[in-house]
């Protein structure tokens, strides 16, 4: 068989085939900690199963417009005016099939072959993969200091003639970390002093704790003008609203790019699925309280997370800003995150995503989006398989484990 160039380029989403394992070995009954995931576990809110609902009782399920039925894009604007104070008109907005397709839209619409996008390590593990599939080249750029945000002038050295864009992700995903507010308004500056892209993905920026607010880049944008401006934000449902198999993200950018994106998306895939763009609708224009609640959960989630992680000796643990994730640093036990993934669901069924996925060596990622019993013990169960001073036999449920590995 032959594939092409770019189909061996690109490899599995390491996120979603964690998913997959960690469901079959559920299957045959074992009992495993997901501590991989990458959703909440809360129900959708009431107001987007109702509005889907109202559409699928009519049985008059039909195509969209690529770029959205109107009612989600009046949704998404009212949406943007609230939370970033700029008021957007409708050609301004494109909504897909989740941030993801918004994102790979936009890189498809603005970027030439061997073009480069520039994002900080950790780095969300589709990003490389996204940006190869769009004929463009990753270029990740690692803290001199070994932290989870360079500097702003670190991104500003990797800019070269090639550069396109910046992909910003904060809170971010796998490290949690909120960037701080002169990292976010220099990478504005840079952007706009070399005319770059400036991709904003804001997918987790309603879920950030200790009484912070989330970054508003416009805020930092001396261009208040839409359509002259290269700065784009992405959001979706899928996380703020628990809402991630509904598939619906959007983009706010310049007119003259979301017709580019529209108009790829009417050939790839048309407009989203329209059962899933009314439930998106009733979520932005429906009770937000669902919101306040999963934030609260997660905060709470957090803080027991880091404080057992902190327990342990030799893991350096950076306490999450936003998210649900923490990305500790267990190299003190293992320099090699695939090993020690491997190792966690071989021997004591944690399920754990390596650090190497997100561009750096020696963290895992561990989610805290699950039950809280599972944040407990899934800790437990590492701690207990990589201290040496821990008694030598646990119990999973009936299962006597002996530790037979150091
Ligand atoms: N950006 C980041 C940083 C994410 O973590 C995810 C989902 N894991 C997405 C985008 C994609 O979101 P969606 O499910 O809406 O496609």
């Amino acid at each position: 068989m032959s594939l092409s160039q770019l189909a061996r380029s690109i490899s599995e989403s390491p996120t979603l085939k964690l998913n997959e394992t960690a469901a079959l070995l559920r299957e045959k009954g074992e009992p495993v900690i997901h501590l991989g995931g990458g959703e909440p576990k809360s129900k959708a809110p009431v107001d987007a199963i109702v509005s889907c609902s109202s559409l699928l009782a009519t049985g008059d399920v039909k195509y969209t417009p690529a770029d959205g039925i109107p009612a989600l894009k009046k949704a998404i604007i009212r949406y943007t005016e609230e939370h970033y104070g700029r008021l957007a008109a409708a050609e301004n907005v494109i909504a897909s099939s989740g941030a993801k397709q918004a994102i790979m839209v936009l890189l498809h619409a603005i970027l030439d072959p061997k073009e480069e996008v520039i994002f900080p390590v950790p780095y969300w593990v589709s990003y490389p993969e996204m940006v190869k599939l769009a004929g463009g080249v990753p270029v990740p750029v690692t803290a001199r200091d070994g932290g989870f945000e360079p500097a702003v002038e670190e991104i500003a050295e990797a800019v070269g003639p090639y550069t396109k864009a910046i992909m910003l992700n904060t809170p971010n995903n796998p490290s949690g970390v909120v960037y701080s507010e002169e990292f976010v308004a220099g990478v504005v500056e840079l952007c706009e002093k070399r005319s770059l892209y400036l991709i904003m993905d804001d997918t987790y920026n309603r879920l950030i704790f200790d009484g912070r607010a989330p970054a508003n880049c416009y805020r930092f944008s001396k261009e208040h003008n839409l359509d002259r401006s290269k700065l784009v934000v992405v959001n979706c449902v899928s996380k703020m609203y628990a809402m991630t198999g509904f598939r619906i993200g959007w983009a706010i950018g310049n007119r003259e790019l979301i017709r580019a994106m529209a108009n790829i998306q009417s050939q790839q895939t048309s407009g989203p699925a329209a059962p899933s763009q009314w439930a998106a609708v009733g979520a932005l224009n429906g009770v937000q309280s669902s919101i306040e609640s999963l934030r609260l959960t997660l905060e709470n989630h957090r803080n027991v997370m880091v404080k057992r992680l902190s327990a342990m000796d030799g893991v350096k643990v950076t306490k999450p800003g936003g998210t649900f994730y923490c990305f500790p640093d267990f190299s003190a036990y293992e320099k090699d995150s695939q090993k020690l993934s491997r190792l966690l669901l071989e021997k004591v069924r944690v399920v754990t995503v390596p650090g190497r996925e997100f561009g750096m060596e020696g963290c895992l990622r561990l989610s805290f989006c699950g039950a809280m019993r599972e944040v407990t013990e899934g800790v437990e169960r590492i701690r207990w398989a990589l201290d040496p001073t821990a008694p030598n036999e646990m119990f999973l449920g009936d299962r006597k484990l002996v530790r037979d590995w150091r």
